[in-house]
């Protein structure tokens, strides 16, 4: 090693508690950021807008008589305020995010291009159809390759997000089971280690929710699943591969004796990524499954944003799809926007318009400058990533199913720290002051002390090495009974360890203004 190997080497943690706070609450060029209204005072606003002349009496008792109470700022101050804000956040720009379940991949620049094309960035949900039949044309071409390569028959692209798709599922289900006057079907089978949207968005529908048992090796128990299944039962929701990071060995069998009960089966299709261009769900005898676009094909995660998860439909829940329908017929495409003629059967509309376009656009891109043949490589090297991973970690920590490979997500449990003092938590903070984002924590609820890692496919073997050197070296100072590394971190990050479970239950979502202020912001 040359010399200059210190350089950036963190300084240990008791040396970092010693050293004075700083006079500021600044940090290496990093502000303290306090919340915009506490910012600079209510003299000044960024824009110059002519006092408004209304009629007043238009608006009867609604007149608004106290100050609008924004906060005042000029515009450079304004765009530091969020800029700062946003050097505070991680980002899949700035480094790998290993987040288990989510699927943080690369969102390549070409979707983004492909988004803001004339004609593309710029089309309007109100436009007359005969204006936009580019837009529903590649609509209709995505819609043609979700199918495709799920090997379904339908999709609904409307969805939002994949809690969204879940809901449009379920309601197809309800849909389905009140058509034929099986109206006695009021509870969700769902595996103990579902995500927790399965059983809200159940739940959500009106059907009570019944738990299956998992088998030592982590995938459903067969016979629990045989026991529960009954006139009872509307659907199963099953994830595949699953949130353990396993496929299910026994879908076709979980399919069959789920139909043999006359139930459907929902597969939560947030893990397609694993899969994709590999096998197709339908073959599998899925009736219904979301895709989330942002996992699998590389559209941004939306903090709450624009986000778009797709439902692929068996023959049986094609007809009670959602509106809007995409069809194709001698005078071009056409958007079926009312549950009549062919969509008579449809349970209705799932939300405004026709979905995220943009989504659809960066999607649809993503599908073709891969082809049929990067697909199946996406898919194939996302499982290499999370195996390379477990086997680089397995001798140091402890893998929650030792026996085989995994899919695309390295699952770990806790009992690798057993007698350090250290806990899941505790690594994961440590693990910011080291330079990454931690992995998802505590999840799947069924492994001790989970720790889900998913690499994806878009990072390349020598940022996969750097993750582990670092993971390898916290582990061994782990065992080495360095707990002051781990107790008190972060020590480097902005803020330290917060009350989460305070911030979670009692969150505050309202500003007040101190006592005495005078808020005039124009
Ligand atoms: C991400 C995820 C969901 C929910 O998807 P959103 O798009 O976040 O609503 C559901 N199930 C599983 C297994 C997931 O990983």
């Amino acid at each position: 090693m040359s010399g200059m190997s210190n350089v950036g080497r963190p300084t240990r943690p008791n040396e970092v508690e010693t050293r004075p706070a700083t006079l500021t609450g600044g940090r290496g060029l990093l502000q303290d950021e306090p919340l915009i209204f506490e910012l600079n005072g209510w003299e000044k606003t960024g824009v110059d807008i002519a006092d408004a002349e209304l009629d007043a009496s238009d608006l009867g008792d609604l007149v608004r008589r106290d100050p609008i109470d924004l906060p005042g700022l000029s515009e450079p101050e304004a765009m530091r305020h969020y800029v700062r804000l946003s050097q505070k956040n991680h980002a899949i720009d700035l480094a790998l995010y290993p987040l288990g379940s989510c699927t943080m991949k690369h969102n390549p620049r070409l979707n983004e291009k492909m988004a803001r094309l004339p004609g593309i960035g710029d089309v309007h949900p109100l436009q007359p159809q005969s204006t936009v039949q580019g837009a529903i044309e590649l609509m209709d071409q995505l819609a043609h390759w979700l199918k495709t390569l799920t090997g379904m028959p339908a999709v609904a692209l409307s969805p939002k997000a994949g809690a969204h798709g879940e809901l449009c599922g379920l309601l197809a289900i309800h849909a389905a089971h009140d058509a034929k006057g099986d109206t006695a079907r009021r509870v969700v089978l769902v595996p103990t280690s579902a995500h927790g949207t399965n059983p809200a968005t159940a739940a959500f529908v009106g059907y009570a929710v019944r738990e299956i048992a998992q088998t030592e090796d982590g995938r459903v128990d067969l016979a629990d699943l045989e026991a529960k299944l009954g006139p009872d039962i509307a659907a199963i929701m099953v994830t595949n591969p699953n949130t353990c990071g396993l496929f299910e060995r026994d879908v076709i069998e979980i399919a069959r004796l789920a139909h043999a009960a006359g139930a459907y089966f929902y597969c939560d299709g947030a893990n397609f990524n694993a899969i994709v261009g590999r096998v197709r769900p339908g073959d599998l005898g899925v009736d219904a499954m979301h895709i989330n676009l942002h996992k699998t094909f590389s559209t941004p995660h939306g903090g709450g944003g624009p986000g778009a998860g797709p439902v692929v439909l068996s023959e049986a829940l094609a007809p009670y799809a959602p509106t809007p329908w995409v069809t194709h017929g001698p005078d071009g495409f056409k958007l079926i926007e009312d549950a009549t003629g062919v969509a008579a059967q449809s349970f209705g509309r799932m939300c405004a318009f026709q979905g995220q376009m943009g989504m659809y656009v960066r999607a649809l891109s993503y599908m073709m400058s891969h082809g049929s043949d990067g697909l199946k490589q996406v898919a194939e090297d996302a499982v290499l990533n999370a195996n390379y991973i477990k086997a680089r970690l397995a001798d140091l920590m402890s893998p929650a199913f030792p026996d085989g490979p995994c899919m695309h997500e390295a699952l770990f449990d806790d009992h690798w720290l057993e007698g350090t003092g250290i806990t899941t938590l505790d690594f994961a903070k440590a693990m910011i002051d080291e330079g990454f984002h931690p992995m998802t924590m505590y999840f799947p609820l069924v492994v001790h002390g989970a720790m889900l890692i998913e690499p994806t496919e878009t990072e390349s073997k020598h940022e996969l090495d750097r993750f582990i050197e670092a993971l390898r070296a916290l582990a061994q100072a782990a065992k080495a009974g360095d707990v002051d590394r781990f107790k008190g971190a972060p020590f480097y990050a902005p803020l330290r360890r917060l009350d989460e479970t305070r911030a979670a239950r009692a969150p505050k979502l309202r500003w007040t203004a101190p006592q005495g202020s005078n808020l005039a912001a124009e």
